[in-house]
């Protein structure tokens, strides 16, 4: 049976930052809606073309659209090893139908992580935010910037991109979005007795390093 992961948590908590680093040290496959969202946009789909102004305006895309893309994600066989889902389930219906297709295709939820922080902080987080548009990785403008301005440590390419939503505005509607219909999945999860929460205000390194620790031990449970 294949096993996945899920990290839960406000706008900005680190979800996609984390996701990206365990993928390599677990043969865990990051599914991050947003991104996924964001590629449909660009291609201009008509799940993209239904998206577009919702995700500008910091709001929720309609379930159905959401279950869709995951649901057909989950087919490809480069998730057979598991993932980490980033940034789905926002809603209760999201995780019914999650859970749904979960034993479905013969997957479980290992584990939910909860990345626990200081919602007013997000802001500033998100606000923040770069990304290099050749391969993905983040940074931020204090906490986590490139060793040469501009140039991506990680692939050596100059082609930073800030999202389009990451304004304090919109942040603050996608907060707001994050309260009401995503936190209530936390009981869900701690009623399900899978759900562990970890300190997301440490330096990025410390919250990899209380990760990898539980992953681990998941791995080998
Ligand atoms: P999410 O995917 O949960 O929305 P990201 O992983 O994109 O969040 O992180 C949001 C921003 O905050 C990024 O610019 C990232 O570099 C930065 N960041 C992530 N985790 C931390 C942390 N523990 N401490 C400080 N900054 C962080
Ligand atoms: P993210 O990259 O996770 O910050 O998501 C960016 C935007 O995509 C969100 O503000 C939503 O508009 C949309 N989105 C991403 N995932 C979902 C989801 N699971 N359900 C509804 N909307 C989503």
């Amino acid at each position: 049976m294949t096993t996945d992961i899920l990290l839960l948590g406000p706008p900005g908590a680190g979800k996609g930052t984390q996701a990206r680093r365990l993928q390599d040290a677990y043969g865990f496959v990051q599914l991050s809606t947003g991104d996924m969202l964001r590629a449909a946009v660009k291609a201009g789909t008509e799940a993209g073309k239904a998206a577009k102004s919702v995700m500008e305006a910091g709001g929720l895309v309609s379930d159905d659209i959401v279950i869709a893309i995951v649901d057909e994600r989950l087919d490809d066989e480069d998730t057979k090893n598991g993932v980490i889902f980033d940034g789905f389930p926002r809603t209760a219906a999201q995780a019914a139908a999650l859970d749904e297709m979960l034993e479905t295709k013969g997957r479980k939820l290992a584990q939910v992580v909860l990345l626990d922080v200081i919602d007013e902080d997000m802001v500033a987080r998100i606000s923040g935010r770069y990304t290099c548009g050749n391969c993905g990785e983040g940074y931020h403008d204090t906490s986590k910037q490139p060793k040469t301005a501009d140039v991506c440590d990680h692939c050596g390419e100059s082609q930073m991109t800030r999202r389009a939503d990451d304004n304090a505005e919109t942040v603050k509607a996608r907060l707001v979005e994050y309260h009401n219909g995503t936190a209530p999945l936390i009981q869900y999860y701690e009623e399900k007795d899978i759900l562990v929460k970890i300190d997301a205000m440490a330096p990025i390194d410390d919250v990899t390093t209380a990760l990898s620790n539980l992953l681990g031990t998941t791995a080998e449970a």
